[in-house]
């Protein structure tokens, strides 16, 4: 489990979000500091730190998020493509630790990333 975090509050509607998508099992809302045209979070409600805390117990849950990044990317009108992101632990550059995704697109996006 993780400490509670802001995005604990934002799926507790404790602080304001632009929610984009909701299901019994989770949240998608915008970046606040979006870093392309469209910059969606997919987060599970369940507070699961990151992949390293991430078991076999969480299989179907973590399917789940992947296709729902799917849903909302088509909701949101990339069929050219967009990236997916999971920023895991300190050296992977995560700075909240709540799980999530970040579907990016809406321009170009160079590789390798920094
Ligand atoms: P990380 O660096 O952990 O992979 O990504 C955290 C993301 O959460 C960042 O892109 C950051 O802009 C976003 N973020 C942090 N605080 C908030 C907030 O209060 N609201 C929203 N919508 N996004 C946030």
């Amino acid at each position: 489990m993780s400490e509670d975090t802001i995005f604990g509050k934002i799926i507790r509607r404790e602080i304001p979000a632009d929610i984009v998508y909701e299901d019994d099992l989770c949240l998608a809302f915008r970046d606040v500091a979006p870093q392309a045209p469209v910059h969606i979070l997919v987060i599970p409600k369940q507070p699961i730190a990151n992949l390293l805390e991430a078991t076999a117990e969480h299989q179907a849950l973590l399917g789940h998020l992947l296709l729902t990044v799917k849903a909302i990317a088509a909701q949101e009108g990339l069929a050219e493509g967009y990236r997916t992101v999971i920023n895991t632990g300190p050296a992977g550059g995560q700075t909240v630790y709540h799980l999530h995704i970040h579907l990016l697109g809406g321009r170009s996006l160079a590789w390798p990333p920094g």
